[in-house]
């Protein structure tokens, strides 16, 4: 048996590291933080050996080849469906390693900083366009692995023709792949949302349930994309981690975890009721243009000085931050 190491030594989470996740992580559930937090801490020799780039890279190559077309479809499937066993981000495990040795914030520090988000932005609103909860959804799935300007350009068009569940059906899966072919994994989505929209037709008279449950029962929709449509379309305090907000909660300590689904338990634990509504939109437009992943702007951060990271650049906020 050789020896256990531990996750604690490994390097603190540098700059120019992304923390992120693939959307297809977000989707992860909590069963896999269990065994995702189990395999970060019994993270032995003999496993690192194995995953070295030298010994892994010809057993990709041999295998990609001819299942090419074949993967790229499981993949997709999997994207919100089905919980992948795979190792945690190892930018993760290494700030969820500093945050160790980060002092923890304070309830009165997670107060100060979200009393400035909201000072700084009362009403934040997601990016991805929509006018009711099923086109939400929609542009939820089709988000997947893609930027929301990216799904917006294809979604004008689309809502135009197909704005219901019934009209999406009827559009059919072909004319529908034309009109999102410049999204990634376009195949695969637009069988998402053809199957996704005939079951909204069959159970649920064309309208998108208001329970967790049911929404991530459909096609494509797993927890972060149910957490977006029930925050967004339906007022609940859920935060939805993204890729953003997964960097930002072990970046800045004040929610650290090897998995999305852990950032989100962390979330829910610190984050003051109050500002529940609007949490999720709050982090990620600051993830999305300030606590960027590679250069973070910390000089322009309205909580440099709360954040925990050592690595930030700045450490007092902007003069005319509120207090
Ligand atoms: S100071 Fe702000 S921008 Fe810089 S790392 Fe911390 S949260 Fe991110």
């Amino acid at each position: 048996m050789p020896p256990i190491r531990h996750i604690s030594t490994i390097n603190p989470v540098r700059p120019s590291e992304r923390c992120g996740v693939s959307t297809a992580e977000n989707n992860v559930g909590s069963s896999l933080a269990a065994l995702s937090a189990a395999i970060a801490v019994l993270y032995t020799d003999k496993m690192a050996k194995r995953t070295t780039r030298r010994n892994r890279a010809p057993a990709r190559r041999k295998r990609a080849a001819p299942r090419k077309q074949k993967r790229v479809a499981k993949k997709s499937t999997r994207l919100a469906t089905t919980a992948r066993v795979r190792r945690p981000p190892k930018a993760a495990m290494a700030a969820v390693a500093a945050g160790k040795t980060m002092s923890a914030w304070t309830a009165d520090e997670i107060e100060t900083a979200f009393r400035r988000f909201a000072a700084a932005n009362p009403d934040p609103r997601g990016e991805l366009k929509h006018v009711d909860p099923y086109t939400l959804l929609v542009a939820v799935v089709l988000s997947a692995q893609a930027t929301d300007a990216g799904v917006n350009k294809a979604t004008g068009p689309l809502f135009q023709v197909a704005s219901t569940p019934a009209a999406m059906v009827a559009l059919g899966e072909e004319k529908l792949r034309d009109y999102i072919k410049t999204i990634g994994l376009f195949n695969t989505k637009a069988k998402n949302v053809i199957a996704l929209s005939q079951q909204l037709v069959e159970r649920y008279g064309g309208k998108v349930p208001h329970d967790r449950e049911a929404l991530e029962a459909l096609p494509g929709v797993g927890r972060k994309s149910a957490n977006v449509v029930l925050n967004t379309a339906f007022g609940e305090p859920t935060i939805a981690v993204d890729t953003h907000i997964f960097r930002l909660g072990n970046r800045t300590g004040i929610a650290p975890g090897l998995t999305p689904f852990e950032v989100e338990v962390k979330l829910n634990e610190v984050v003051p009721d109050r500002y529940k509504l609007h949490a999720h939109h709050w982090l990620i437009l600051h993830g999305r243009y300030i606590c960027k992943a590679t250069k973070p702007a910390c000089d322009r951060c309205i909580i440099a000085d709360l954040c925990k990271w050592p690595e930030k650049t700045a450490d007092a906020a902007p003069p005319g931050t509120a207090l």
